[in-house]
């Protein structure tokens, strides 16, 4: 379990800001993590602001919701810099679904961290592809704190990495369907790809015919 250095602004020291990465595939636990981080700030009566991607509205768009049910008000932003006013005045600001912001994210948390914030930063640092997913890369590398958490893999219950997508299409961004993914270790991951690609070789084969 992730033990913070210091959690404490203390009044008579100016503050000091970082940057946490928790990252995993789908169904690793990262946005519990997120938000235990974040209730546990709250409890000690700091002030905590969660932001998430406007695009994400898989649950209810005003909230941080994990796939066990356990949520936390946010509030849906479609650019990061919009966050930057109202967490100024933060000690703490989460950040979920991060991969689904452009680069700009990184500039941002720079500068809140850089202005006494400690911020948290919850996402995919993989796609479906199993390619770096978009801002993430970048947020590991000027991250004080990296914290990477795996699923289990549905196939052979060894550790899982990847997002493996069980519908063909070809969007990097597929919302709503958790249904349509499942956590899978590298092996087992390139797999799936491998039959995937078999089976539309043999469609295309077919349909020359
Ligand atoms: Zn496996």
């Amino acid at each position: 379990m992730f033990i913070e250095p210091r959690v404490g602004n203390g009044r008579e020291l100016p503050r000091r800001g970082w940057i946490e990465v928790v990252v995993g595939s789908m169904f690793s636990g990262k946005t519990e993590e997120l938000i235990r981080r974040l209730n546990r700030a709250k409890i000690a009566r700091q002030r905590v602001e969660i932001f998430k991607p406007a695009l994400d509205t898989r649950y209810h768009a005003e909230d941080v919701v994990s796939h066990n049910a356990t949520s936390i008000r946010s509030t849906p932003i479609a650019f990061p810099h919009e966050m930057l006013l109202p967490a100024s005045s933060c000690d703490v600001v989460g950040i979920d679904e991060a991969q689904f912001f452009d680069q700009s994210l990184v500039e941002v948390c720079n500068q809140l961290a850089d202005h006494g914030v400690r911020v948290i930063v919850a996402g995919l640092d993989m796609d479906y592809q199993g390619k770096p997913f978009g801002p993430m890369p970048a947020l590991l590398a000027v991250a004080e704190y990296v914290t990477k958490v795996h699923a289990v893999c549905v196939r052979c219950g060894d550790i899982a990495t990847y997002s493996f997508r069980k519908t063909p299409s070809a969007e990097q961004v597929l919302l709503g369907e958790t249904d349509s993914y499942e956590a899978r270790c590298r092996h087992c991951f390139l797999e799936g790809q491998q039959e995937r690609t078999a089976l539309g070789t043999a469609v295309a084969e077919a349909a020359k015919h």
